[in-house]
């Protein structure tokens, strides 16, 4: 059986703490009056509308999220933020690896391994992202990448602890840029992941961890993404800024 979709918005630096708190007044109303939200549903806002937004969403089934974390739980790192500082907001999960961190602030596999340990230590959820960039599709080094990615990423995760990361398969080429991948890309790269994930956990039947798909998700082309099984959510970027939107694109999901 497939798990429970997840439906993450990844706001990026946007939204300020008025704009926050009104989205999160939408997303509250739009929990309450649906009975059948049958996928979970994350807001990653920026850190300065987390504790806004966790009062807000509080006692639905709305979950909170991060978009980075630091691998050290304190000390003199200015700008940075640690695990039980977001748990003090009311995060329960933690984006990890974003391209965007990969590509304009030099995160490595290495400090996204230390990253994704720590958060798993302090019993975050992370949501780990991999995925290639256009170069690297071009010439049809997608699986290569990803494997590198996913060997690096998760070194010293257990069988156990793989049950708490959600992978978020995000082409680097399709972020931002209007161009999602096809169902059936999407489906294939989901495939060989989970192959991979297999081996980690030894479980050659374990269908419950979820790999999520993002780039360019949005109300025209989630429905087409969701037909596939092996898509098990979204990590929603541009289209998640928009309440209406990123309400359809969860409606889409089941
Ligand atoms: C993202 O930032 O994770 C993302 C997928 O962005 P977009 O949906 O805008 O492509």
């Amino acid at each position: 059986m497939s798990p429970k979709r997840l439906i993450a918005a990844n706001w990026k630096m946007n939204k300020g703490l008025v704009e926050s708190q009104k989205f999160a007044d939408e997303i509250r109303a739009f929990a309450e009056n649906s009975k059948n939200i049958n996928c979970e549903i994350v807001i990653c806002p920026p850190f300065t509308s987390l504790d806004a937004i966790h009062r807000k969403i509080e006692g639905t089934q709305i979950k909170l999220g991060a978009q980075n974390v630091h691998y050290d739980s304190c000390g003199a790192y200015t700008g940075e933020i640690s695990c039980s500082m977001l748990k003090s907001c009311g995060c329960e999960y933690v984006i990890i690896g974003h391209s965007e961190r990969r590509l304009l602030f030099h995160e490595t596999n290495e400090l996204v391994n230390k990253k994704v340990l720590k958060a798993l230590d302090e019993k975050l959820f992370p949501i780990l992202c991999v995925g290639e960039t256009l170069e690297e599709h071009q010439d049809h080094l997608t699986e290569a990448i990803i494997e590198e990615q996913l060997k690096t990423c998760l070194k010293h995760v257990s069988a156990e602890q793989m049950g708490r990361i959600v992978i978020a398969y995000e082409p680097v080429w399709a972020i931002g840029t209007g161009k999602n991948a096809t169902p059936h890309q999407a489906e294939s790269v989901h495939n060989f992941i989970r192959k991979k994930i297999r081996k980690i956990t030894n479980e050659e039947n374990d269908s419950s961890i979820r790999i999520i798909y993002g780039g360019s998700v949005k109300p025209s082309n989630a429905k087409e993404l969701f037909s596939s099984q092996s898509i098990n959510g979204a990590l929603v970027g541009g289209a998640s800024l928009d309440e209406k939107s990123f309400i359809e694109i969860v409606n889409s999901a089941f």
